[in-house]
């Protein structure tokens, strides 16, 4: 049994939404996810919960409104009417408009949401939410399968409790939903790991690093076909643990997209399970407040296959590699294990490449302070419900923990709708992000003429930053690759302190010497999202007795969560 609480959240709804036939997002990985999740007893150590379906006025706190009532408003009967007039809100046949399209967004961003507010409550220390993950939502616009963005509607709830949140994305493709929402504010950081280079969404080079406040807080590692385990595992290490060590999150968004893995339909990548978890694995060694999210992968076998494995990562247990017998058994065949191997490909990051990046990435985070924080100015909104519960007068809360509960109107990103509120003049030195880059035209994403826009940028009511001055030691290291191609990471006799000055800083990690070599790679995307009139802070019933009172002894069955009659009522 795992130390940590974990709350898993899970709508047995999910898996019955279909894009449409040859499509490759397919939410029926969902189900089989958690059908292995039950068969593999792992629902015994963990709450499972149903996540209250997320509001219109939720979605609003990023999205537009218009864009989210022509999400509820849209049907595959009335959308040639809806779409003619409206068209530039869904893109070609990435984003098709389908039956449910809306329910199933709200079941995405309701998970996500509520396991938001579960860790600001401290009522958990890790959540799962396999449907969420839809990085490529943007403010007033559906891309890449992805119509509602969960993650960012899900940092925002954390910037009420927590001044710095640190989003993590190891999908094949380059999270540039969230990174955009966030582009100004140092107050998240986005770091992400993808294809880059004739790639959807064509975003995440290496020179993309945020504006204004946010200069150096979006981190891109961008990378070739057929990255192996190994040279992941080193990349993936050395980044972040700089980023925690010195940029400190108060809680940390993971996007597990699996279209990472060897085999993927869309992806490029050579990662194993055993490589993919790790990430899993590593991030959960610091010991801060995390979200795990689901995201790309379109050889569903293999994604349902490595988030059960993920899930067995989280709650520290280890998983029988025979897999147990479970309702989609088929699929699995001819060797039915747990796991996804990684195959010859080449890997096209050579270690001098991987090397370059890194030390360019490195030297990008060396240029941030420590720990930045934040003056607060306002009284925060909740973000989980608008009705939600008034604060017990009786607890006590702190100046500092007031104060943390900010978030700026700022922080979003306005989107190309809000013309009137670009204002470009304070950063003419830097060139639209839209021209900087090519876009991955090939397969899906062909009909994608749209470029991308600029984080625009908006200079009112922003908070101001201070640095904070915390002394603690450090064991300090720096770590590179060395000609030979080993990875080192070289202990430095530290002061003692986190020093301020911001040109160099050591990194965290035992010190431990890691191998790389190098090997060869291809492409994708996804999406979701979908509403109900109900609010609250998303936490459902616990179902874990009704649950396994479901199964019968001989066959173990999918265990799906119940659903209480309050909550039937509530669909149609
Ligand atoms: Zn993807």
């Amino acid at each position: 049994m795992s130390k940590e609480r974990v709350s898993y959240y899970y709508d047995s709804d999910v898996g019955n939404y279909t894009y449409g036939p040859g499509h490759p997002m397919k939410p029926q990985r969902m189900r089989m996810t958690h059908n292995l999740v039950v068969n593999y007893g792992l629902h015994k150590k963990m709450e499972i919960l149903r996540p209250t379906r997320a509001t219109k006025t939720q979605m609003t706190r990023f999205h537009s409104d218009e864009y989210i009532d022509f999400l509820q408003k849209v049907t595959t009967e009335n959308m040639d009417n809806l779409v003619s007039h409206q068209n530039r809100f869904l893109s070609g046949d990435d984003c098709p408009v389908f039956d449910g399209l809306y329910e199933f967004c709200s079941i995405s961003a309701g998970g996500s949401i509520a396991g938001a507010n579960k860790l600001n409550k401290g009522e958990s220390d890790v959540v799962i939410n396999w449907s969420g993950g839809l990085h490529h939502a943007k403010k007033t616009e559906a891309s890449g399968f992805c119509y509602v963005n969960d993650i960012v509607l899900a940092i925002l709830e954390l910037l009420r409790c927590h001044q710095r949140v640190l989003y993590i994305d190891i999908d094949c493709h380059h999270g540039d939903g969230v990174e955009e929402a966030f582009y100004t504010t140092d107050r998240v950081m986005s770091v992400s790991f993808h294809k880059y280079g004739e790639y959807f969404p064509g975003t995440g080079d290496i020179d993309d690093v945020g504006i204004g406040k946010g200069k150096n807080y979006a981190v891109n590692f961008p990378l070739r076909d057929g990255i192996d385990d190994e040279s992941y595992k080193v990349v993936f290490e050395s980044v972040l643990s700089h980023v925690m060590e010195w940029y400190r999150p108060g809680a940390v968004v993971m996007q597990c997209g699996t279209d990472s893995l060897a085999g993927d339909r869309l992806g490029c990548f050579n990662l194993s399970m055993k490589g993919h978890g790790h990430c899993v694995k590593f991030m959960k060694t610091f010991n801060v407040p995390l979200i795990f999210v689901g995201g790309g992968g379109y050889t569903i076998r293999n994604v349902s296959r490595t988030w059960a494995y993920e899930t067995g990562v989280i709650l520290n247990e280890e998983l029988d590699e025979n897999l147990p017998y479970n309702d989609y058994y088929e699929y699995f065949g001819p060797d039915y294990k747990l796991g996804v191997p990684s195959n010859n490909m080449e890997n096209l990051n050579t270690r001098e490449y991987l090397e370059n990046i890194r030390s360019k990435v490195i030297d990008n985070l060396r240029q941030i302070p420590f720990a930045p924080s934040v003056q607060m100015q306002e009284v925060p909104r909740d973000f989980s419900s608008d009705e939600e519960e008034e604060e017990d007068p009786d607890v006590r809360v702190s100046t500092q923990q007031y104060d943390a509960r900010v978030v700026p109107d700022t922080e979003l990103s306005d989107s190309d709708d809000d013309d009137h509120r670009r204002d470009e003049t304070n950063f003419k030195d830097q060139a639209p992000r839209s021209s900087r880059r090519t876009r991955k035209t090939s397969s899906r994403e062909r009909n994608r003429s749209r470029s991308r826009k600029t984080a625009k940028p908006s200079n009112a009511n922003e908070y101001s930053v201070k640095s904070e001055h915390v002394g603690f030691p450090l064991t300090g290291s720096s770590a590179r690759f060395e000609n030979d191609g080993s990875f080192v990471e070289e202990e430095e006799e530290s002061s003692g302190k986190a020093v301020l000055s911001t040109d160099r800083h050591p990194i965290v990690r035992d010190g431990g010497a890691v191998k790389i070599k190098s090997e060869p790679d291809d492409e994708h995307k996804m999406d979701v999202d979908q509403e109900s009139e109900t609010e609250d802070d998303g936490d459902t019933q616990n179902v874990n007795e009704a649950s396994t009172n479901n199964s019968p002894n001989q066959t173990p069955t999918p265990m799906e969560v119940q659903e209480t009659e309050e909550q039937s009522t509530k669909k149609h």
